[in-house]
């Protein structure tokens, strides 16, 4: 089976930002702030955050959770797609990066839908999970540390209800997957999630080239 998809240049790129894109002021503010931060390539395209953003009203989610919140250009997109009456539960162990997404939560008017939890984000979830929250989900999105990625997939399976779905970032790793020769860590455990997930039957699956890839993990 041969891949078969348009391969997107500078100009097309441009061109699809520029009929496609609908940025809000404060995410682009956002975006432009978090670019001067050492670490700022570590947050998801703008087009990605428009299309969780739609994921969220397709589904009509109440419930989501987040696993790698950065400085929030993520959450921010999601919270600001929700009603006003749904809630994201952030997991991250940055202070300081958070501290940039809290300022725009609040800046933004959603501070009463987010709920940060500064805590390795296993442990919150097992956290979670313990205090009766399986199956009450309806959206993860999964962008943290890549080796520690099966186990935040797991514990997000369990949290989702049947229908829920599960975002994962970052599965192409800037092509690395596809290279035999690269074997640390954090590419190990993506080429083995993806693999994973390939066979996975508890879920209906696709794998998008959007950004650095993004796998759509439907919990059956
Ligand atoms: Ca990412």
């Amino acid at each position: 089976m041969t891949y078969n998809s348009i391969s997107v240049n500078r100009a097309l790129g441009d061109y699809l930002i520029s009929v496609s894109l609908r940025e809000p002021e404060l995410l682009q503010e956002l975006r432009e702030e978090t670019g001067h931060h050492a670490y700022g390539g570590m947050q998801i395209t703008p087009e990605q955050g428009q299309f969780m953003a739609l994921l969220v009203k397709l589904m009509r989610a109440k419930r989501c959770i987040e696993i790698g919140t950065f400085t929030g250009y993520s959450s921010l997109s999601v919270a600001l797609a929700l009603p006003a009456d749904g809630k994201l539960i952030c997991c991250d162990v940055n202070p300081q990066t958070t501290a940039i997404a809290e300022r725009y939560w609040r800046k933004a008017g959603v501070t009463e839908k987010i709920e940060l939890r500064l805590a390795p984000a296993l442990e919150t979830l097992a956290t979670l999970l313990s205090a009766g929250a399986a199956a009450s989900f309806d959206f993860a999105f999964i962008d943290a540390d890549k080796p520690e990625y099966d186990g935040y997939y797991e514990a997000c399976l369990q949290l989702l209800r049947p229908g829920g779905l599960i975002v994962i970032d970052n599965v192409l790793w800037s092509g690395q997957v596809a290279d035999p020769g690269r074997r640390d860590q954090s590419t190990t455990a993506l080429k083995k999630l993806n693999r994973k997930l390939h066979e996975d039957a508890r879920i209906d699956l696709s794998m998008l080239p959007l950004g650095d890839g993004v796998t759509l993990a439907l919990k059956r």
